[in-house]
Parts: C-alpha cells; structure tokens; sequence
C-alpha cells in the first residue's frame, strides 16, 4: 500500500528544508524527498550572506520588504534551531561593507541613507575597522544587519528539526513523477510510491520539469556562480567586504569565502580557471593581501533565476493543492524562513500578505522571458 502523507516536498535544500520544518512542527504529517544528499547543491554553494540591504535594487520594494522580514526570523529561528537540533548556524555579527570606489558609486550607496540600518563611513573610518581594505576606496557603507549564516549548518539544523517533529525524509529518491487524480496526488519515485494531500515543488533550479509536467509556463535558468576559499592568514575580517557582486566572507573556521561569478544558462556545476581568476582579481582589487593566501578549495552552484528576479512562491493557478517555492536566484538563503513561513501558512489556510503572493505568483508573465 502507498504511504499517505498530508504534505509532501520536493527537493532538500534550504528552501524545501525549510517547508519540510515549519509545516511538520505545525503538526502536518510531511515527507521531503531529495534526489542526492540534503543540501549538498545549490545551498552548499553559497556564501550565506542574508544581504536584505545590500542585494537589492531599490530600498521601498518588494525584495527589500521580503528580505528583512525574512532576516529579522532568523532571530528566533537561530534560538529555536539550536535548541530542536543542537546546531549552531553560526549567525555572525558585523555585517556588510559596501565598498565605494567612485562618486557616482557613493552616491548610489548613499540613497540607503534615509534607512536608520545604513551608515555611510569615511575611507579613513573604513580603514581604522578594517586595515585589510584597498588604500583607493572611497568609503563604505555599513550594513550591520546584514550578517551571514552558514548554508549548510542551517539546513542541516532544519532536517534535524524537522525530523525531530515527525518529518520522514529521504535522500537518494529523485522523483520522477507526479500524477493527480481527484482523490490524491501520487508522487512516484526511484525508491516508492506515495501520496500525499498538498505537493510543494522546491526543487530549485531543476523545478523546470516540473512546471511543464503541471501545465504550466514558467522562466527559470541557472546563473552559475564560482566561489573561492582561503585561509586567512591576517586579522579576521569585522565585516563582509561587498562590492558589485563580489564579497569577501570570513568564517569561523579561519576561511574567507570569496565569491562569485555570474554566468548565465551554464548547467555544469564545476568552476573553471577562467571563473576562479576573475574571482580572485576582484578579490584582490578589494583587499590586496588576499593574493598570498593559501587556497583551501574552489566550488560552482547554480542559482535557479527567474527572469524578474523574484521567486516563484504560491499555488499552481489550476490546482490548489501543488505549491511551488523556487527561483530564489541570489537569496534563498536569506528567504528560506520567510517562504518556510508562507507554504506553512498557505497549507494551513492561514492569511498571508497579498502583495507578496502578488509579486510571486506561479505563471506571472513578467517572469516568463529572459
Ligand atoms: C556561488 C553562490 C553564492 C550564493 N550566495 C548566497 C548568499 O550569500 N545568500 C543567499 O541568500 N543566497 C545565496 N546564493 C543563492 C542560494 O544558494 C540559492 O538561492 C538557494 O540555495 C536555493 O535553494 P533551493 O533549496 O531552492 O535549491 P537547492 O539547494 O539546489 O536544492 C534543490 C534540491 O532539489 C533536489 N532535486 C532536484 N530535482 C529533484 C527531483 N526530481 N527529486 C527530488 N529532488 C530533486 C536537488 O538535488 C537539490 O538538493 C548563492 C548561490 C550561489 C551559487
């Protein structure tokens, strides 16, 4: 007999994790199916900043609102996580530097400055906290909240959680098909057949199948990105170095992440030479000692983009029972608790902000074309 499960999610990373933990501790029978090893793609890759202020375009819009909702839950969600599963995400302190080298960057900066969160520092000041920086900067503007986490301890601390409330999740089962019929959906995999009441596709950027499966248009491709780590062989960094997609991240560990390039539609989750170099030259541009620093490894993910660059979060437009989170692109790991927060709250019946599920809607023709 099939198994039946009141929610079932597809894809383990940071976002279905997140789903599998706040609809199984609301008390709904789940199961997360993952085609690998949890959390081992995309989530793995990133350097774990929650950037609400630095990753956005404008400070009044929808990404801005989303963002620091979603890291002001990291709050709690540090606490509760450490307490249900034992692991520290290693939430830092100091935040973001965004780094000016041009008046006309600093005037961009500088349009945060209505935001009590943001404060715009001199290059001297720059330097006194931090002596690493190029001599040529301009000045910086500090970002405290906008700290980091560690990817994969979060997610592993979510299926520990979860698991803790009863979650059954499988790794090494990739789904291979979904059917519905009037009475279930049925979710066939390599491993068993399952059913369940409400299906949530977080899959990431491998979601694509799955909207065309379901009748549905979609945009979403891969924006590889190539990261870097060194060890540090200096003081550690106060604050995260931020520069036109470029950062420099220090770990507990000792290790600066260095990331990213930006390739658009490449599906191979390998770094090259080229990308590493040009990591490391904009590293460097940032913070010169970098280049004599011992390389501990280099790493690829994909980030699964949407062509508006918002994430697709809701219900299938003809079936309300498939739910979609994905398309995080740059932030799923400063978004996963708040969509955590809305596939629990949509499941459950319970009010979520319209405008959000607005921006965010399966099927938006804003998102369609690249
Ligand atoms: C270099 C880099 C740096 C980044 N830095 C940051 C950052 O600093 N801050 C930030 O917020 N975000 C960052 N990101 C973005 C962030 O990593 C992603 O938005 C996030 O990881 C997406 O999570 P996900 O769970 O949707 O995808 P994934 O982590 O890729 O998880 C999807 C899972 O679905 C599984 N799957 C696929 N198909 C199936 C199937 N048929 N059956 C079962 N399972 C399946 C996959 O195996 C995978 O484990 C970065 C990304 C990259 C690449």
């Amino acid at each position: 007999m099939k198994k039946h499960y009141d929610v079932a999610i597809i894809g383990g990373g940071i976002i279905g994790m997140s789903i599998a933990y706040h609809v199984a501790k609301a008390g709904k029978q789940t199961l997360l199916l993952e085609a690998n090893e949890i959390g081992k793609q995309t989530t793995s890759a990133a350097a774990g900043m929650l950037g609400a202020h630095a990753e956005g375009e404008g400070h009044e819009d929808i990404f801005f609102q989303v963002g620091r909702a979603s890291q002001a839950l990291y709050e709690k969600l540090k606490v509760d996580l450490q307490h249900e599963s034992g692991i520290d995400i290693r939430k830092s302190v100091g935040g973001i530097m965004k780094v000016a080298f041009t008046e006309e960057e600093k005037r961009a900066l500088c349009r945060m400055q209505h935001l009590s969160t943001f404060q715009w520092l001199e290059a001297s000041c720059v330097k006194k906290r931090m002596p690493q920086i190029a001599n040529d900067i301009m000045g910086a503007g500090l970002i405290e909240e906008d700290v980091h986490v560690e990817p994969y301890a979060v997610c592993r601390a979510l299926w520990q959680a979860a698991v803790r409330y009863g979650a059954d999740v499988k790794e090494f089962t990739p789904v291979i098909e979904v059917i519905r019929d009037k009475e279930a959906i049925t979710v066939r995999t390599a491993n068993g057949t399952f059913t369940c009441d409400d299906l949530t596709i977080a899959s990431g950027v491998w979601s694509g199948r799955f909207f065309e499966e379901l009748g549905l248009s979609y945009s979403l491709y891969p924006v590889k990105g190539e990261c870097v780590s060194v060890w540090n062989s200096g003081p550690a960094l106060a604050h995260t170095i931020y520069h036109d997609h470029c950062y420099i991240v220090q770990r507990d560990s000792g290790k600066l992440v260095i990331g990213a390039t930006m390739k658009q539609n490449d599906w191979q989750a390998v770094p090259t030479l080229g990308g590493i170099e040009a990591v490391i030259q904009k590293a460097s541009q940032l913070m010169p000692s970098i280049k004599e620093m011992q390389i501990d490894q280099c790493w690829a993910g994909l980030r699964p983009a949407t062509s508006d660059r918002h994430p697709y979060i809701g219900r299938h437009p003809e079936d309300e029972r498939i739910l979609f989170a994905t398309g995080h692109y740059r932030n799923g790991i400063l978004l996963a608790p708040i969509t955590g927060e809305i596939i629990r709250d949509l499941i459950l019946g319970k009010p979520v902000q319209e405008e959000w599920l607005h921006a965010f809607r399966i099927g938006r023709k804003e998102a369609l074309f690249i």
